[in-house]
Order: C-alpha cells, then structure tokens, then sequence
C-alpha cells in the first residue's frame, strides 16, 4: 500500500532571541526528528502533552510551516520539489480543523462568506453554483441552510466547530489535520463532533492527521497512534495493540493516568509521572525522557533510542533500548 503522505527527518527548531540587540541565543527543539507515513483512509491519532510538537508537525504536513530539516512528502512527491501549481494542489488536498473554532473564524464574516470564499478562489465553484455548494457543505456537517447568512458569536462551541469542519472540506481535501478539534468543547458535544468526522471520513474517504493531548478521543477515533515526547514519537502502534501492549514507560503513563474503562484492566500496573516536563529549549541528553523514567538506566542519558519494532518485522514500534536489548524490566514497575 502506497503512503498518502511521509514524514521524514522532520526537525523544527524556532530561534530564541534575548539581548539589548537582540540576537539568537539558543533554539527551541519543537520537533526534533520524527518519521511517519499516512496512509489512505487511516486515522492516524497523535498524542502527548503540550509542547511537545505535535502541532507543529501538523501545521508543516499543512504547508503553513516549512521545516527546519527533512522532508514531506505527498503522494511520492516531496513538498521541495513541488511546482507552484504542486503546492496549491497542496493547499486544496489538505486541510486542517483548528481546537478552537472560535479564533479560528473571522467574526466579522458571514458563514455564507467564510464558506464561499476559498470555493471561489481556488476555483471549486463558480458564482452560479456558489449557494448550492454553501448549502451542500451545511448540510454535510449538519447545520441548517439559515446558518448561512449568521455571524460566528450567534453558534455554540460544537456547531462553530461543525462550520470549522465545513471550511475544511470545502475545497474537496484528501487530508485533513485535526488539531485538538474537540478540546475546547463540552465533554456531552465532544462524541457528536468525533462521530462527525467519523462519518464524513467513510463518506469522503478521508484520511485524518488526528492531534490530542489525552488519550479518549485520540482511541476513539484512530486506527494507529504515535506518542509524542519532546519533539519526538517514542511509540507507534495499532490504537489497540497500544492500549493493550504499552511498551514505553512514557505511554503506559499516559495510558494509566487516562480514566479505565475495561474492568479488567483495573489491576494494570500504573507509572505515575515524576519531575517536570523537561523544558525543550535545554534539551536533555540521551533518552529524553530519562529525567522523568522510572526504569531509567545509567545508559539512557548517554545515547538517545532509535525507534525500532517491539518484536521483528512488527509494526509496534518504541524507542527504548532497554527494551530492545531484552531487559525491559516491566515486572519490576512501581514495585
Ligand atoms: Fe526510560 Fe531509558 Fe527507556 Fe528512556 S531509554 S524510556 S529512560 S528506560
Ligand atoms: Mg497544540
């Protein structure tokens, strides 16, 4: 199965300037070499705390940010090598859906003019069929038509994020990168919004770039996650697999500090965070996460792990050498 998209090497560091004349006195490593591909159709659910890059990645697959190194590429295609007309295919093919629909429409337009606009100018629609369009997307996102000629103050948060969603898919996207799209919304509204997206990605055979910081809407709606820590992904897996099967300490955390819903699972063993997120502006050596790790041996701080299959030719894949060299001491968590 051909990647609709890959991520390779990608590193984003963002200058940090002090001084009377100001001047760059360090860099914040907001991504900090991270691989993956997309695949047709999938989910792909990306999470961990904030500040970890995770956004950073989905604005740069979005094309409003180039990266610092690496490449993306689209449909075999890296973004360098795209032509100007390559680049709008870009613009048109993905899309992202913001966590806060709020900021993220003009309050002093028109849904009809938030809408049409992008049709228009990237050429989707003409002026004739303009109205019909409007009213198609409304409809796909289940609005009503009088939403039309309304201002983004008169809607809740969960319908905002419903005109969010139409904006998206108004130039007829491939992908979408949703950015916390559920977040910023009342907990009763977050499953109608997640079963949306659901919907509309069987309908128009999406494929999500799906970005959260807790885990239940990330394992509601993915069919693979990759765990962020600092700049990189430590883990990747098939959602399940990694509920079941968590294998780096960073996950398992994760995993244990979001509510239980399984019974069964009720006696798994927790890890519960120590320390500070390290900040990733003094970035620590070896593992990233050796300061906050109960496992962490005198190794971690000196090399850092390669993320690598859990089991040969697996598609689990973690960036712990502890484990990979066998000694992976599980039993021994929180004893
Ligand atoms: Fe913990 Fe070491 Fe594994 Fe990092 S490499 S997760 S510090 S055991
Ligand atoms: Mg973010």
């Amino acid at each position: 199965r051909q990647p609709l998209a890959e991520i390779k090497g990608l590193k984003k560091y963002y200058p940090v300037r002090d001084g009377i004349i100001p001047h760059t006195v360090g860099f914040i490593h907001a991504v900090n070499g991270v691989d993956f591909e997309l695949y047709p159709g999938e989910t792909l659910g990306l999470v961990g705390e904030s500040g970890c890059g995770k956004s950073t990645i989905g604005r740069q697959l979005a094309a409003l940010e180039t990266p610092t190194e690496g490449s993306i590429v689209y449909e075999g295609q890296p973004f360098t090598e795209r032509s100007a007309a390559g680049m709008r295919q870009i613009r048109t093919q993905i899309q992202m859906v913001f966590q806060d629909p709020y900021t993220s429409l003009n309050p002093k337009k028109r849904i009809f003019d938030t809408l049409s606009y992008p049709m228009l100018y990237h050429g989707v629609s003409t002026r004739q069929n303009i109205n019909k369009e409007v009213d198609r997307l409304l409809d796909m996102v289940g609005l009503p038509k009088n939403s039309k000629g309304r201002y983004p103050h008169e809607f809740s948060g969960g319908q905002r994020q419903r005109i969010g969603i139409a904006r998206a898919l108004s130039l007829n996207p491939r992908l979408i990168v949703c950015d916390e799209p559920v977040s910023a919304l009342d907990v009763s509204i977050q499953a109608q919004i997640l079963n949306l997206l659901r919907d509309l990605q069987r309908e128009l055979k999406l494929t999500y770039l799906f970005i959260g910081h807790g885990l239940d809407a990330v394992k509601y709606i993915s069919d693979r996650i990759a765990v962020m820590y600092l700049g990189k992904i430590v883990e990747l897996a098939d959602a399940r697999e990694l509920f079941e099967n968590p294998v780096h300490p960073y996950t398992q955390a994760l995993c244990s500090a979001a509510p239980i819903p399984d019974p069964e699972a009720r006696d798994r063993k927790r890890v519960i965070l120590q320390g500070e997120l390290p900040s990733n502006k003094d970035m620590p050596s070896g593992c990233h996460f050796h300061s906050r790790c109960p496992y962490a041996v005198e190794e971690c701080k000196r090399s850092e792990p390669a993320l690598i299959p859990v089991r040969p030719g697996s598609g689990h894949l973690a960036a712990c050498p502890v484990l990979a060299q066998g000694r992976w001491p599980k039993e021994d968590a929180n004893a």
